[in-house]
């Protein structure tokens, strides 16, 4: 019943998380029935966001886990039948830019390399970057189920993927098209929405004569492509031009263009004419859909690689910069360009792809999937877009914080189809009739296959609560879903909670989780972000080797509030650091005086009022009380820094630096064994109750702790009940 000296996080974390692992722990009992009372305990359900198996865990990883698990822990201790589901992710196009590089340090082509043989190389990297990353959930503390554990790309979850994709199909909600996509030339693939971010730039802009008219353009390297002239139909200026055909002398010769009125056109802008160029601008493939019989379609004039093609004559074969040094000398030289006209401090935003940061350039492509996401299914019900704004609206799904709600609806608004085609080898293939039976036949024929194409990955992780769920244990789906919150990063609110909560609902018919919890970035104790080439980063699982993984957690959430980003660095890990020493040196005074007891005498009764000699006494069972009460508020609201800093501020300034430091002359002026006895037994008692509130943040310490008292009620503090 003695503490060793010192604490020594290392040597007992590893030994304590088997213990918890091996009995059984993580595991819940389904023992609460339907329907749910809500004075006992029920289901809790966090499904994990599923790290990527691509790398080690970083430290917005060891936040999640963090908040997550204090999640778990406290409604476990509470009596609830807690699950907490771990998975990994294949993450295609981002395990895809992962492994490329690799091959490129290894100084290997990826298109040198058979098919077969890549997707096996890739499969073997993300199965031992899997088990590398769930080695290091285990040692962050993660009490996760992992008999529940499923990764992304699962038979059973693949089929799950197929027969959605098959049930939107048969909705009218998926279509193949030639559309105008956003292409990655560096990546070789097209990416969503989301997937691009804009970043402003300042660019020449250019006045092209045009016939009679002069067209503002930052890319007179796509005029090859123009289809039109496009003017305001309120503009005087431009008015007996409308839907006359204007002869134009271009740097290839005369050509004839047509010229049209709509209103999108920005009178303010440039001269108020512009070019349209559908094949290569989002804004102008709309205007087209809007004139399609009084205009040409579009026309490609820029390869996927980033290159003009043929019907940029003389220029074909250059990439797009220099093209267009080119094209607009050629044209000073003929007089289509006023070099004193150029505005060289134009600034305009920028669509660049999250990844590489290289320019996207809208391309037109053939074959490409997309999902409706305004549209009604044919089968009746709303649109996925509608769906989820609902659930929203109805308060089915509450975020916090509340400020994300009118941000999701907002970009709800403005949703477009969904691309959900990629062109890359690593991911869940799309099952295309097609492709298939050209598959059979390239058996017996070396026909050209048309290139196969992946599901975005954020179509499979987008259905991750149900087909998890429905593929885990009998009955868990009926049980756990809906699941109770879902805590995550607010950087992919749209990638990711978006999608689940429209997929959920279509194919559930119900939302698939009641909260959304959003966490901020973890940046350096400046707020920068933290980057290998600043040389700010802190890895989560080095200092979880020195300093301990409960020290690091508790370092994390304490200075957290929701949705905001945290400043960070190894200080804050040392300062708690220091607490759990704290917390160690307290303890071992405790159990000293707690030495003086016969076993017999160790109080267990739950009235412990009755042991109170002094003020002292009455103040600290109060404070306890009180402090419990809080503690439990502040982690149903999710305000988890709330909690820490209060059982903190507990544990050390009224526990220790007042109450033991008061119990020390108490026991000395003792009169008797019993008075002794009963003030070791409040010593014990208050110990005991702290050490259950700390659990969920310094889930070792606790449970290394709570092992040696005398007066445990439980098996293990992992599963000992949570203080009322
Ligand atoms: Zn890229």
């Amino acid at each position: 019943m003695e503490l060793e000296k010192a604490y020594n996080p290392k040597e007992k974390e590893g030994e304590i998380y088997q213990m918890w692992e091996k009995g059984g722990y993580f595991t819940p009992k389904k023992t609460h029935k339907k329907p749910f009372d809500k004075t006992q305990g029920r289901p809790f359900t966090i499904i994990m966001p599923p790290p990527n198996a691509n790398g080690a865990l970083h430290i917005g990883h060891a936040l999640f886990v963090t908040l997550q698990d204090i999640m778990i822990r406290y409604h476990r201790m509470k009596g609830d039948s807690a699950l907490w589901l771990p998975g990994a992710d294949h993450a295609g196009f981002e395990t895809q830019v992962v492994f490329d590089k690799k091959l490129e340090k290894e100084g290997r082509k990826k298109s040198e390399i058979p098919k077969e043989q890549l997707l096996k190389e890739m499969m073997d990297f993300t199965l031992s970057n899997k088990q590398i990353m769930e080695n290091q959930l285990r040692k962050l503390g993660a009490s996760c189920d992992w008999t529940r554990a499923k990764f992304t790309l699962d038979d059973d979850i693949v089929k799950v993927v197929y027969s959605t994709f098959e049930k939107l199909k048969q909705d009218g909600l998926i279509y193949k098209g030639n559309r105008l996509v956003n292409w990655c030339a560096k990546h070789q693939t097209t990416l969503s929405d989301v997937e691009i971010k804009y970043e402003e730039r300042t660019d020449p802009l250019y006045y092209i004569k045009y016939g009679p008219f002069k067209l503002a353009t930052v890319r007179p390297e796509t005029k090859f492509g123009d289809t039109a002239i496009a003017v305001n139909p309120k503009d005087n200026r431009y008015k007996n031009y409308v839907g006359a055909e204007v002869e134009v002398e271009t740097i290839l010769g005369k050509a004839k263009i047509k010229v049209i009125a709509d209103e999108s056109v920005d009178m303010e802008f440039g001269t108020g004419a512009v070019k349209v160029t559908p094949a290569h601008d989002f804004a102008d493939y709309e205007t087209w859909q809007r004139h399609k019989n009084e205009i040409p379609g579009p026309k490609i004039v820029i390869d996927k690689y980033g290159k003009m093609n043929e019907l940029a004559g003389p220029y074909a074969g250059m990439k797009i910069l220099e093209a267009r040094e080119k094209i607009v000398a050629d044209m000073i030289a003929k007089g289509l360009l006023d070099e004193k006209e150029i505005d060289k401090n134009y600034k305009h935003n920028v669509a660049v792809c999250y990844k590489c940061g290289t320019v996207i350039e809208p391309t037109l492509m053939d074959n490409q999937w997309f999902v409706k996401m305004t549209e009604k299914p044919a089968s009746g019900g709303l649109s996925l877009r509608d769906l989820a704004v609902e659930a929203v609206k109805n308060q089915e799904i509450k975020f916090t914080p509340q400020r994300f709600e009118k941000i999701f609806l907002q970009w709800m608004e403005n949703l477009r189809d969904w691309n959900i085609s990629r062109q890359i080898p690593w991911g869940i293939p799309i099952p295309d009739e097609k492709s298939k039976l050209k598959t059979q036949k390239s058996k017996i024929t070396t026909e050209e296959n048309e290139p196969e194409q992946v599901f975005d990955t954020w179509f499979s992780s987008g259905q991750w609560p149900f087909a998890t769920l429905q593929n885990t244990q009998k009955g868990d789906f009926e049980y756990f879903y809906p699941t109770s919150v879902m805590e995550t990063g607010a950087d992919i609110l749209f990638f990711w909670v978006a999608r689940m909560v429209m997929l959920g609902i279509y194919i559930t018919g119900k939302a698939p989780f009641k909260d959304v919890y959003l966490h901020g970035l973890v940046r350096d104790k400046d707020k920068q972000k933290m980057s290998k080439s600043k040389g700010n980063v802190v890895d989560p699982l080095g200092t979880v080797e020195q300093h301990g993984a409960d020290a690091l957690r508790m370092a994390l959430v304490f200075a957290n509030s929701p949705g905001q980003d945290i400043a960070f660095s190894e200080d804050k890990i040392i300062a708690q650091k220091r607490f759990a020493n704290k917390i160690w040196n307290a303890s071992r005074f405790v159990l000293q005086q707690a030495n003086t007891l016969q076993t017999s005498d160790v109080w267990k009764s739950p009235d412990i009022g009755c042991l109170i000699e002094s003020k002292a006494d009455e103040e600290i069972l109060k404070a306890l009380q009180e402090t419990s009460k809080e503690v439990t508020k502040d982690i149903e609201t999710f305000q988890f820094h709330e909690a820490a800093q209060k059982i903190y501020h507990f544990f050390w300034h009224t526990f220790c630096d007042v109450y033991i430091e008061q119990t020390k002359s108490q026991i000395a002026n003792c009169k008797s064994q019993n008075e002794k006895g009963n003030t070791a037994n409040i010593l014990l008692y208050v110990l005991r109750e702290s050490l259950k509130l700390l659990h969920p943040f310094m889930p070792f310490i606790t449970e290394q702790i709570y092992q040696m008292l005398p007066n445990k009620d439980a098996k293990a503090l992992i599963i000992a009940p949570w203080p009322e």
